[in-house]
């Protein structure tokens, strides 16, 4: 049996999928923990340190692959991004679900080490849709969109390995569905 821990929830998807507003309306109400990753990226205007990333250096970021503690780890368009260990283990033994927000690479390294983790790809209702919301955003140049793009082909690639996959056409019907799934998961593994 396995009802009183939590199960690791990992949220991929293009860049302008809208899996980060997606994660934003699931954890509204407090029934998840949301992990904050490390990374080597320069804050975005409007972005804090400790609540939207923990920005690093290079040298920092190497450390903590070295001491181990980081889950997983991955470059993302000549950055390092990675999900700190002790924060998801703290909040699984107690009984909480946490999402990592991350992409493919990473969340196939976590589904290797932790087989009961959910994989969810979300993705946009088009590709035209896709490309409107990168530059419609505007916090990234147009050299950066470009590779956003050609790297957010490569991941439509990976959406078979995932074990969900959510279209967004509305944010709410979308967080909706991953609290579904979330539900019928823990049944599973409760019957386990
Ligand atoms: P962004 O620069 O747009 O914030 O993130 C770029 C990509 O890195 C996104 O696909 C995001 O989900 C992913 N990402 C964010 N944190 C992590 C992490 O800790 N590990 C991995 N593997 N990917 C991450």
């Amino acid at each position: 049996m396995n009802n009183n821990k939590g199960i690791v929830v990992i949220i991929s998807g293009p860049s302008g999928s809208g899996k980060g507003t997606i994660v934003k309306e699931m954890i509204k109400d407090d029934k998840y923990a949301l992990s904050i990753s490390v990374t080597t990226r320069s804050p975005r205007v409007g972005e804090e340190d400790g609540v939207h990333y923990f920005f690093k250096s290079k040298q920092e970021f190497e450390e903590m692959i070295h001491k181990g503690e980081l889950i997983e780890w991955a470059e993302f368009c000549e950055n390092y991004y990675g999900t700190p260990k002790s924060y998801v283990e703290k909040m699984l033994r107690e009984g909480k679900d946490v999402i990592l927000e991350i992409e493919v690479q990473g969340a196939l390294k976590v589904k290797e080490s932790n087989p009961e983790a959910v994989l969810i790809f979300i993705v946009p209702p088009s590709l035209t849709e896709l490309k409107n919301r990168l530059v419609g955003r505007g916090t990234e140049k147009e050299e950066i969109i470009e590779k956003r793009l050609k790297r957010a082909l490569e991941e439509l690639d990976m959406i078979e390995k995932y074990d969900y996959l959510v279209v967004n056409d509305s944010i709410k019907d979308a967080a909706e569905k991953i609290h579904t799934i979330v539900e019928a998961e823990h049944l599973k593994a409760n019957r386990n």
